[in-house]
């Protein structure tokens, strides 16, 4: 029934998306190993870190990897450790942690996400862009049937990974949220703080993108470097740019919090103690999630819709997805769409 072979991308040679870093290739189908499930992906999220290391801006863990951990699939085969878990035929989404050690000081005391043993998803073992992808039984999220594919996607981790930035940024209930940067994550957040009582003000250099905050909700959506209209109780930056530290830690009211969401940001220039920090201003990185973010954040936006702004690409067009992404062309959450997937 299963073929053995299979369609995927790797990433060949690490270098600027014009290079073509990503190669098309034909792989074995894998197997699942003792504690794993194998599952057909039907829709692949593209994620600025896919980009990042396409280009080898985060180096390679091993080479020729399959790039991809926004998965949306069905789980077609397990193994045997995994059998218990009840899986089979149903719906899960793959992720961007894809392993943590369970027994360090970290994992111990419920931040996995800082586990110096943790392995990634399309960076430590293949991802999916590809028709097949393995994952660990324990690491899968649970996915709703009724929903697009497309449209779960975005949420895995551009949604999950914003959502851990919303919880780190320290936003007081009702208070004002600034957003640096309005790209899949951010648009996908800045709803979920809309809908907790936030008022949101959106910076971004792409007009279409302040556009799409309007229509959200946003109380603004300025530019990129501006000042917004009001000081803020805490801000996010989406935008994987250094210089903005300073900017937005200026915007921030006294004993606010910058969040830096991205895994990946270009130097911050000097900061200056008395503009960007005194006054109990808090800058603060955010690194990876926990399980527990995930399913906080899937309950969340499972039970209420959100609106995923999504650009989809066929499967043969990985590489104009991650060119785009990188010429700042996508508005919202670019999706890979396989052939073989229904409706893809
Ligand atoms: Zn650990
Ligand atoms: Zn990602």
């Amino acid at each position: 029934m299963r073929p053995q072979e299979m369609d995927a991308w790797v990433v060949a040679r690490p270098g600027p998306i014009r290079t073509n870093p990503l190669e098309r290739v034909r792989l074995p189908v894998p197997e699942p190993g003792p504690d794993e499930v194998l599952v057909r992906v039907e829709a692949c999220g593209v994620c600025r870190t896919d980009l990042h290391l396409a280009e080898g801006d985060l180096p390679p863990h091993r080479e020729r990897t399959v790039p991809g951990h926004q998965v949306v699939g069905r789980v077609v085969a397990h193994g045997d450790a995994a059998r218990g878990r009840d899986l089979a035929g149903s719906r899960v989404g793959v992720a961007w942690l894809r392993s943590t050690c369970g027994r360090c000081r970290y994992c111990r005391r419920g931040a996995e996400n800082l586990c110096p043993g943790s392995t990634y998803t399309g960076w430590d073992a293949d991802g999916g862009y590809a028709e097949y992808v393995t994952a660990l039984a324990d690491y899968v999220y649970p996915l709703p049937d009724e929903v697009p594919a497309v449209q779960l996607a975005p949420l895995l981790c551009a949604g999950i990974i914003g959502h851990r930035a919303l919880l780190r940024c320290d936003l007081p209930p009702r208070g004002v949220l600034g957003i640096y940067g309005f790209g899949s994550s951010a648009h996908l957040t800045a709803q979920v703080a809309m809908w907790q009582g936030a008022k949101v003000h959106v910076m971004t250099r792409s007009a279409k993108a302040r556009e799409l905050a309007a229509e959200l909700g946003a109380a603004s959506a300025g530019g990129a470097a501006d000042a917004p209209p009001e000081p803020l109780d805490a801000a996010i930056l989406f935008a994987p740019a250094g210089e903005l530290v300073p900017v937005a830690l200026s915007a921030l009211d006294r004993g606010g919090t910058l969040a830096v969401a991205g895994i990946h940001l270009s130097d911050v220039p000097p900061l200056n103690y008395e503009r960007h920090l005194f006054q109990e201003r808090t800058l603060r990185s955010v690194t990876a999630n926990t399980r527990a973010d995930g399913r906080a954040f899937l309950e969340i936006v499972t039970a209420r819709s959100p609106r995923v702004a999504t650009v989809a690409y066929p499967f043969a067009e990985a590489g104009r997805a991650l060119a785009d992404l990188a010429g700042d062309r996508v508005e919202g959450s670019a999706v890979l769409t396989p052939p073989w997937a229904d409706g893809g």
